[in-house]
């Protein structure tokens, strides 16, 4: 099955055995019935099990490329399961541009757990492997990277965690399944944010592990249950719905994002634009590579780097409504040095690149033309 069939099939087999409903019922229940104890239907309590969530599930695993599909409360609360695979004095080596919220689970939640984590530059990602020792159990990565489009090398990135017998996870929540799919890549799990591009109507929050391989989803089905940072039927079913136009929404990011990318790139007032899509950004011929094209995001930075300029464009903005958050289907401008990225020390940020006059935008699926007007009459 090609990926746009799967975003609408996939998986989907026998959704409603009762009535033969085309879109799964929402399950609002906690429990089931049993004839006799242990004599259940496939479901005995909703934290271990329900059919809405089990839907959305498999068809997650299904756009993956992947054999078995977890869905969560939250991204955070999907990267916080495939750490818990781990134990106090394991070693961790992150992308060091990294979204600001696993960066504060990973330093103020995990650390305090006796696991260390690595911040590294991957651009390069030959430079993974000088921070590998035997403590190592998870190299964790983020391409693009949020929010200064870094691009790493996913094929590469796995040969390492191959030879060294480490896991790799990528958080795909930019990327989507349908720029690319890591785990055919050699990863061995995927992360996502569903409540960006995956739901994609900036109306839920959740998010997503997918795995090829069998022990590893026992293990974090085992973690999925057993810490029970599981989201409800309501959420699985407007995030499955959400993901039945995925491809024909990013079709259309990215149409729009080429275009925005390339009129901020003439704007005189602006100093830099990072979009994977140029010839001249440092990966992109990774980006050609591993991705189908070249997605919405893009950050820029203004002429003379002021604060307080960067604060006067979000303002002014009116088609892009200035919020956190990305991956919907309307146009979102940030400022990640007092937003997204507040809880990174300054100095911390700055070394990535996050600085003073840095704006992030998602770019949605209006029409360009109006979307180009506003960044006119809002950076002059
Ligand atoms: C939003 C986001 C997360 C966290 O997801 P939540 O659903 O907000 O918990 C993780 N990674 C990336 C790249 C994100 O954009």
């Amino acid at each position: 099955m090609k990926f746009n069939t799967k975003t609408i099939h996939g998986g989907q087999h026998n959704v409603d055995p009762a009535y033969g409903s085309v879109m799964p019922p929402i399950y609002q229940t906690s429990t089931y019935s049993q004839t006799t104890p242990g004599g259940h239907k496939g479901f005995e309590y909703s934290r271990s099990g329900n059919p809405t969530r089990a839907a959305l599930e498999s068809n997650l695993a299904s756009i993956e490329n992947g054999e078995y599909g977890l869905a969560f409360g939250s991204g955070l609360a999907a990267i916080d399961a495939v750490i818990k695979l781990l134990n106090p004095g394991d070693e961790v080596i992150s992308t060091n541009d990294l979204y600001g919220g696993s960066y504060r689970l990973f330093t103020k939640i995990f650390e305090g757990f006796g696991i260390k984590f690595h911040f590294v530059g991957m651009s390069n990602a030959a430079n993974i492997e000088n921070f590998i020792n035997d403590k190592t159990k998870l190299i964790w990565v983020e391409t693009p990277t949020n929010p200064m489009m870094n691009i790493i090398d996913i094929k590469a990135a796995a040969s390492i965690a191959k030879k060294h017998n480490v896991l790799l996870a990528v958080d795909n929540t930019f990327a989507t399944p349908y720029l690319q799919t890591p785990l055919d890549l050699g990863a061995d799990i995927v992360m996502h944010s569903a409540t960006k591009y995956l739901g994609g109507h900036s109306d839920v929050v959740m998010g997503a592990l997918i795995v090829k391989d069998q022990e590893l989803a026992k293990k974090l089905y085992f973690i999925q249950n057993a810490s029970g940072a599981i989201c409800g039927p309501q959420d699985s079913f407007l995030v499955l719905r959400g993901i039945k136009t995925l491809h024909i929404r990013m079709q259309r990011h990215c149409e729009n994002g080429k275009v925005i990318a390339k009129y901020l790139a003439s704007n005189p007032k602006i100093e830099k634009v990072y979009w994977p899509g140029f010839e001249d950004h440092p990966n992109h011929d990774i980006a050609k590579e591993q991705m189908k094209d070249f997605g919405g995001m893009i950050s820029f930075v203004t002429k003379g780097n002021n604060y307080n300029d960067a604060i006067k464009i979000v303002e002014k903005l009116k088609v892009f409504t200035l919020a956190e958050s990305l991956g919907g289907v309307e146009s979102l401008a940030g400022h990640p040095a007092s937003m997204t990225h507040a809880s990174i020390p300054k100095e911390e940020r700055e070394k990535t690149g996050v600085v003073d006059s840095l704006i992030r935008l998602s770019v949605g699926i209006e029409d360009a033309f109006d979307l180009i007007e506003d960044l006119k009459q809002a950076i002059g």
